[in-house]
């Protein structure tokens, strides 16, 4: 190994990462959406879980200013967002209130303002504004990778423009519409100065407050197996985007580690070497799934996920 190569990787894998964890809900007892739904009773449940086992449940923005600041995130943190701004939440809220906990709601513009009748309308939102934070989920909700670089910029000013209307205050955070993103997206997003930018990979918090991992929870969650999910810090350099056939995946991580496994979307798991760090291994996968999920874990539950989805238009 290079002294160059070397000192890379010792500066890249001392630095601080947070295994705190950002857990995503979207609705709330009600079943007509199995797929997106918790029930009360299950959110009670997990509600007691966190409470019974310590973790500390706390706004978003504490998460994020650690991160900007450089200093270390308790492992025992816990944000709880909501995606969509659905009436749901209503349902929720005398929950979030008993526990004091505090939550982060991730709202679509569009459905709010022609007053969908699922969705939280403006005058809900400011109620509901006095317990907990509200960030932006995009103006349509559109899958992004299929919009241009102007369409993108449109959705998001038109979306910013209502907020400011409607609440008063231009939102701090930003959650990709079914967490899909690449880095070209990535980029577009950050020139609107949020402070953090949400996706839905699963993992714990990291290190980059613009590329924040969450949990997704839904039904009976496994809470637990959840939490012990750890951040592993890793250089992904393939896949970077989606083709037909995973031909190679290509990843740098601490040398300390010697094994690893290997999960693609529609494969499972299957155990890969790491020699000084790198893990190159060869595919050829017929890819499933248009939104397909590549994870590389080691001991400790420690994960890196890199999400790629098929697009017209970026691939
Ligand atoms: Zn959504």
């Amino acid at each position: 190994m290079s002294l160059r190569l070397l000192l890379f990787l010792t500066s890249f894998f001392s630095l601080l990462w947070a295994d705190a964890h950002i857990l995503v809900y979207h609705r709330f007892g009600d079943n007509r959406y199995p797929t997106t739904n918790t029930s009360l009773k299950e959110l009670k449940r997990e509600f007691e879980y966190l409470k019974r086992h310590n973790y500390q449940v706390v706004p978003l923005s504490w998460v994020v200013e650690k991160l900007h600041n450089g200093e270390k995130v308790p492992n025992n943190w816990v944000v709880i967002t909501i995606d969509d701004g659905f009436k749901s939440f209503l349902k929720a809220l005398p929950l979030f209130k008993k526990y004091n906990y505090p939550f982060t709601l991730l709202i679509s513009t569009k459905p709010t303002n022609l007053r969908y009748p699922d969705f939280l309308t403006w005058r809900d939102l400011k109620r509901v504004s006095k317990f907990g934070e509200i960030g932006f989920h995009s103006h349509s909700h559109p899958h992004l990778l299929n919009l241009s670089k102007k369409e993108i910029i449109k959705d998001t000013k038109t979306g910013l423009e209502l907020f400011k209307k409607h609440l008063g205050f231009f939102p701090k955070y930003y959650a990709y519409p079914y967490g899909e993103y690449n880095l070209e997206v990535e980029k577009i997003l950050k020139e609107f100065n949020f402070t953090a930018i949400l996706n839905q990979d699963r993992g714990a918090v990291g290190d980059n407050p613009f590329r924040l991992n969450r949990l997704a929870m839904v039904g009976k969650s496994n809470l637990k197996a959840a939490l012990r999910v750890n951040h592993l810090k890793a250089n992904w350099i393939k896949p970077q985007r989606y083709f037909k056939i995973l031909k190679e995946v290509e990843v740098e991580i601490d040398p300390k580690y010697k094994k690893a496994f290997l999960y693609v979307t529609g494969y499972g798991w299957r155990r890969v070497k790491v020699r000084n760090g790198k893990v190159k291994v060869k595919l050829g996968y017929k890819l499933k799934r248009a939104r397909t999920r590549v994870i590389l874990k080691v001991k400790n539950s420690k994960i890196s996920t890199k999400l790629i989805v098929r697009s017209k238009r970026w691939n």
